[in-house]
């Protein structure tokens, strides 16, 4: 018997796609599994946090976590990021520069344990792969998933994910396109806008978020549940309004 997505937590978005609610900050990563490779999206607040991902995600995609996708520089997405030994890390071109000790700072002041915030900076695990634009990455299977830098906004190196839904077939019902957000939208609060966010650019990047998965996709928020394109575009609006921008 294999366990299911609820059973470890998990919320199924779409075939062979899921979210998890991380404890603490409520913090999503996600999965998406393809035939002999897995990707997980955003790495938890610790190393601690990382390896119960990676162990979630190799048994809900069974096979080892061959990609792992950061959506953005902020020590809640990325102190897992250690944890995923051998997997091909991806980031938005610049997300790489972002000190360690910046992250680290920024962890024990939102009340990660000292010790696991030094310990994640020391072994802090940067992206390989520079996205600027736009990547393919093919999970086998026919699965591919696209990673966008749809930023800056939330932060300078914003990366959205994109994985296509699928037809229908007789029994099988057609499944939903997913985007995976980041924190450029969060359901559960105000989206958090730091000393490193880019005000003045964040809704542009909600209008290509919108362009990239469409009226019916579901979009993944950085924290809190799962929503649509009409509440992707009234948080773009919401954020014109409150930096400023006009349309
Ligand atoms: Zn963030």
């Amino acid at each position: 018997m294999t366990v299911t997505w609820e059973e470890l937590g998990w919320e199924r978005v779409a075939a062979g796609v899921g979210r998890v609610r991380l404890p603490g900050w409520d913090c999503t990563a996600g999965l998406v599994v393809g035939a002999g490779a897995v990707l997980v999206i955003d790495a938890g607040s610790s190393l601690a946090e990382g390896a119960r991902l990676r162990a979630w995600a190799e048994e809900l995609g069974g096979s080892r976590v061959t990609h792992l996708a950061l959506t953005h520089p902020h020590f809640d997405h990325v102190f897992g990021a250690a944890a995923f030994a051998g997997a091909e890390v991806f980031g938005a071109v610049g997300a790489d520069t972002v000190p360690a000790e910046e992250l680290r700072a920024d962890a024990v002041r939102n009340g990660l344990d000292e010790s696991a915030a030094t310990e994640a900076a020391d072994t802090l695990v940067r992206p390989r792969h520079l996205v600027s634009g736009e990547w393919t990455l093919d999970l086998g299977g026919g699965r591919q998933v696209l990673l966008a830098n749809v930023g800056p906004g939330h932060t300078a190196h914003d990366l959205a994910v994109l994985v296509p839904g699928t037809p229908g077939g007789p029994g099988v019902p057609a499944s939903p396109e997913t985007v995976f957000c980041g924190d450029l939208v969060e359901e559960s609060g105000e989206p958090q806008a730091g000393p490193d966010a880019m005000p003045s650019h964040w809704p542009a990047a909600l209008d290509r978020l919108l362009e990239l998965g469409g009226e019916d996709a579901r979009y993944v928020p950085g924290h809190g549940a799962v929503v649509g394109a009409a509440f992707v575009r009234a948080q773009r609006d919401a954020l014109a309004a409150r930096f400023g921008v006009s349309r």
